[in-house]
C-alpha cells in the first residue's frame, strides 16, 4: 500500500512554518529580491501519475541553478558522456561561482552543477543546437507537460548587468580553450536558463525522468539511457547542493538540486520526485525550508535510498 502522502505533506507544512522567518533572500542577482520571501510550496509526484501539493505549490519561481540539470540532461542526450572530457564529477567543496579551483585545476570545472561546468555545457549545446533558447525551453515544456514555461527576460537581464563574476568565470574558461564560441553567447544562455521560472508541480513533474530511467512518463518516451539516468542522479548526489552536499545526503538521502530562487528538487528513483520552494536561503545558498522540509519527507516515509 502507498502511503499517506497528503497527510505527510501537511504534517511537514506545519512543521516547517515557523522557520518563515529564518534565512535570507538572494540579493546579489537584484531581480530575484523582488519575491515575496514567506512563500512555502512542496509537491510531490509519484511515477505512478499521483501528485500531493501543499502551500504555493502551484507559484512559478526563478529556477536558478535548477536549470544545471536540465541542461546537462539534454547535453547528456545529445553528445553521450563525452562531455565528461570538458567537465569533471567531483564535487566542488568550494562554492557554485569559485574562480580558485579553476585556475589550478586548469580551466575543468569540478562538475557540471557549478557555474562554470554549466556554462561548459551551454557552449556544447551551442554547438548542438540550432535554437539553443527556444530548444532547451520546449525540452523542459516536454518534461513538465506545461507549455507556459518561459524565460523571465527581466531576471536574465539583471543578471546579465551584475554578473562579473559569471562574466570571469566564462572569460577563464575562455583562455583555458574550454569555452569554444563567443563568451557573451554561452553567458547569454546561461543567464536565460538560469531565469526559467517554474512551479513545485512543474519541477517535480519534470524530474521524473530521473525517478523513471530517463523516460518522460507523460510522452511514453526515452529521452535518456539507463546508464545516462544513473550518472545524472549519481552527479546530483554528490553535487547539487553546492558545498552541502554532504550534508543533503546525510539529513535527507536523495538525488536532487538546489537553486538560490529558493526551489529543491529531489527524487526517489522507481517512486517520486518532490519539489519545495522557499525563498529564504541558509549561508550555503540552500533554502531553509525546503532542506528542513525534504528531511522530514525522508524521515516520516522512513526511506531514502540509503
Ligand atoms: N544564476 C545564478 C548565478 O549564476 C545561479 C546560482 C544558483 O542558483 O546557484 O549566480
Amino acid at each position: 500500500m502507498s502511503p499517506d502522502y497528503q497527510s505527510v505533506l501537511e504534517a511537514i507544512q506545519n512543521e516547517v512554518v515557523p522557520l518563515r522567518r529564518t534565512g535570507a533572500v538572494a540579493n546579489y542577482i537584484p531581480e530575484l529580491a523582488k519575491v515575496n520571501p514567506d512563500k512555502f510550496g512542496m509537491h510531490l509526484q509519484t511515477i505512478d501519475g499521483q501528485g500531493f501539493s501543499v502551500g504555493d505549490s502551484g507559484e512559478s519561481f526563478s529556477i536558478q541553478s535548477i536549470s544545471k540539470v536540465f541542461a546537462l540532461a539534454m547535453v547528456v542526450s545529445c553528445v553521450g558522456e563525452k562531455i565528461f572530457d570538458r567537465v569533471g564529477v567531483e564535487p566542488s567543496g568550494s562554492s557554485f561561482n569559485s574562480l580558485v579551483q579553476l585556475e589550478y585545476e586548469k580551466g575543468i570545472p569540478r562538475n557540471p552543477l557549478i557555474n562554470a561546468g554549466a556554462m561548459v555545457v551551454c557552449d556544447v549545446l551551442i554547438e548542438q543546437l540550432q535554437k539553443p533558447k527556444k530548444e532547451i525551453l520546449d525540452f523542459i515544456r516536454i518534461l513538465a507537460n506545461n507549455k507556459k514555461i518561459c524565460y523571465n527576460e527581466n531576471v536574465a537581464a539583471s543578471e546579465n548587468k551584475f554578473g562579473f563574476r559569471n562574466a570571469a568565470l566564462a572569460n577563464f574558461l575562455k583562455s583555458f580553450g574550454n569555452i569554444h564560441n563567443n563568451v557573451n553567447d554561452v553567458l547569454d544562455l546561461y543567464f536565460h536558463i538560469c531565469s526559467i521560472e517554474m512551479s513545485c508541480k512543474d519541477l517535480a513533474a519534470a524530474f521524473l525522468l530521473f525517478a523513471n530511467h530517463g523516460k518522460v512518463i507523460s510522452a511514453d518516451k526515452a529521452l535518456l539511457t539507463k546508464s545516462q539516468t544513473k550518472r545524472l542522479n549519481a552527479v546530483m548526489q554528490t553535487c547539487g547542493f553546492y558545498d552541502e552536499a554532504g550534508e543533503f545526503s546525510f539529513t535527507v538521502g536523495l538525488p536532487g538540486k538546489s537553486g538560490v530562487g529558493g526551489g529543491i528538487v529531489a527524487l526517489h528513483p522507481h517512486r517520486y520526485a518532490v519539489a519545495t520552494w522557499g525563498p529564504r536561503l541558509n549561508a550555503r545558498g540552500n533554502s531553509v525550508m525546503g532542506m528542513r522540509a525534504l528531511e522530514l519527507l525522508t524521515t516520516k516515509l522512513g526511506t531514502s535510498i540509503f
